[in-house]
């Protein structure tokens, strides 16, 4: 049995026989062509041949991986279309006389060049989608096809995986996936999250595994090859075991401990769809809207009356239960094309959240009056992000009082929305004390605490630990804080959703977990569980 560490991406188990997926054909060579216009044509019918399969399958993806995923397929197949691109294909096939093939192939290296070669990492990634568009307008030019799949279950071994040749497989015979390259944060990482498939990444493939029994182990981030007996009977039957739990788990009711502690169990939602998966789930409330996910998409920044109605959209389907928006938190590893930060050569400590918001205060105030507006005479609060010091604070709320004041004086309804202080930042954290004097609550983003207070990339899942002790103790320290001030913690950061992060979290008072939609049951039976 030979074992291979790498990084966790879902952490699930499978048990299969591997498939290694063949690296298409590297380098493409210039066949000379005597018909240039002929040459063109071809290359033109092809990219209307790829643009269709893309739209098919961004339609036939969206019951699998719903409407926000499958949008990465239709977005692919208006590259495959783009000026820009075409361009470049036809001045190569001219230039030289060559074939569409490597004209097509020069011009996705030109691109995914210029892509990679850009300091904004948003851009970076996108090097990417070229090479996606790129390798499937080659499959189609060769006739090579797409991806072949055996014809039993498999666990897929990749170099890499696009997204295209993700939602080509068979769901129902696709185990688990392992490949080198790829992050947690890729398209296809977020496939995979979203349709729950056992995932690695960081392990190099090796062919010789084709056809070999292996166990990928989700949670630990290994790769077993050629198992012995007794691994496997006794992955199988942790398999097993976690099958039946999930089915047991809890999708409503109270999260009460063991010794009749209440804890409010609510959900991170960002759009329509995570929120018809927290009403399924039982969610008591919404303790984190991601609002930035109206921006990020967009090459416009949304307007007021569109943001109302969203929000007003969620208020409604909540039914009276809290629901806790947060201004956009835009920047860092959140882009937006509409609302851009300001060049900084590391993003994650630059001009992003309640930063970002200040520099474009009448964002902030737009923002501000559709979230007044949608919250009066309900449930709701107003979150701000990465918040780190007394003066930001004050200054947001200054502009929060002006925009209830301006309202007031339309005649409209600017009601009573609470407002609470994100703790992400070490310096929010260690003031915190003061840091309640000017909030409802609080709400304790462990993601990017984690990331500041131990200087490792959230990204990076080598140096990323949420559950460090000085994490913990940041943590303790603020819940303590807001306790002697009166107002409640709630913890949206992933560590919400470990069980040892729960279990931690619980210990020190936390009032509130908010974790994503799907993992609601899991999380409401380790509250159930827990005891001290
Ligand atoms: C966090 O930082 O923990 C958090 C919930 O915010 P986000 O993940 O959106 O940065
Ligand atoms: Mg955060």
């Amino acid at each position: 049995m030979e074992r291979f560490s790498g990084h966790r991406v879902v952490g699930e188990i499978a048990i299969g026989i591997i498939h290694v997926l063949a690296e298409e054909p590297g380098k493409v060579s210039p066949v000379p062509v005597s018909d240039v216009e002929a040459e063109i044509a071809r290359f033109d019918r092809t990219a209307k041949q790829a643009a269709g399969q893309l739209r098919r399958l961004s339609e036939t993806s969206e019951q699998r991986v719903g409407v926000e995923n499958a949008r990465i397929f239709a977005v692919h197949a208006m590259m495959t279309e783009d000026v820009d691109y075409r361009e470049e294909v036809i001045r190569t096939i001219r230039a030289g006389k060559v074939c569409a093939e490597y004209a097509v192939y020069m011009a996705g290296r030109h691109f995914s060049q210029m892509f990679a070669d850009m300091e904004d990492s948003y851009f970076r990634a996108r090097a990417q989608d070229v090479k996606d568009v790129t390798d499937r307008l080659l499959a189609v030019l060769t006739g090579r096809g797409t991806v072949e799949m055996p014809e039993e279950s498999y666990i897929l071994v990749a170099e890499d995986l696009t997204p295209g040749q993700l939602m080509q497989q068979k769901r129902n015979r696709l185990l688990g996936i392992v490949t080198s390259r790829g992050s947690a944060y890729s398209h296809t990482a977020i496939l995979c999250k979203s349709m729950r498939i056992p995932t690695l990444t960081g392990i190099v493939p090796n062919p010789s595994w084709e056809g070999h029994r292996a166990i990928l182990d989700g949670r630990l981030g290994v790769l077993l090859i050629d198992p012995d007996t007794e691994t496997v009977r006794q992955y199988l039957k942790q398999m097993k075991e976690t099958a039946e739990r999930n089915e047991a788990l809890p999708e409503s009711g109270p999260a009460v401990t063991k010794e009749g502690r209440r804890v409010l169990l609510c959900a991170n939602i960002g759009d329509r769809e995570e929120l018809a998966c927290a009403i399924r789930n039982g969610a008591e409330g919404i303790g984190l809207l991601r609002t930035e996910m109206l921006f990020l998409d967009s090459q416009e920044l949304p307007n007021e009356e569109e943001q109302f109605t969203f929000y007003k959209e969620i208020i409604t389907a909540m039914g009276g239960r809290r629901v806790v928006i947060r201004t956009a938190d835009i920047g860092g590893d959140k882009p937006a094309d509409c609302l851009p930060e300001p060049p900084t050569d590391n993003p994650a400590l630059g001009c992003r959240g309640i930063r970002l918001s200040l520099l474009h205060k009448d964002v902030l105030r737009t923002q501000l009056r559709a979230i007044f507006r949608a919250g009066a005479g309900e449930n709701v609060a107003v979150l701000y992000p990465m918040i780190t010091s007394e003066k930001e604070i004050r200054e947001v709320k200054e502009i929060a009082e002006s925009v209830r004041e301006e309202l007031k004086q339309e005649g409209i309804d600017a009601g009573n929305v609470e407002q609470g202080i994100m703790i992400e930042t070490p310096a929010a954290a260690v003031l915190s004390d003061r840091m309640s004097t000017y909030a409802d609550f609080f709400s304790i983003g462990s993601n990017d605490l984690a990331q500041y207070v131990l200087a490792a990339d959230r990204k990076n899942s080598t140096l990323y630990e949420p559950g460090h002790e000085a994490v913990i103790r940041l943590i303790a320290m603020t819940v303590n804080h807001a306790h002697r001030a009166g107002i409640p913690v709630s913890v949206c950061g992933e560590l919400a959703a470990d069980h040892d992060g729960i279990n931690a979290l619980i210990a020190i008072g936390a009032d509130e977990l908010s974790v994503s939609p799907s993992l609601l049951p899991e999380v409401r039976r380790t509250i159930r569980e827990y005891e001290t």
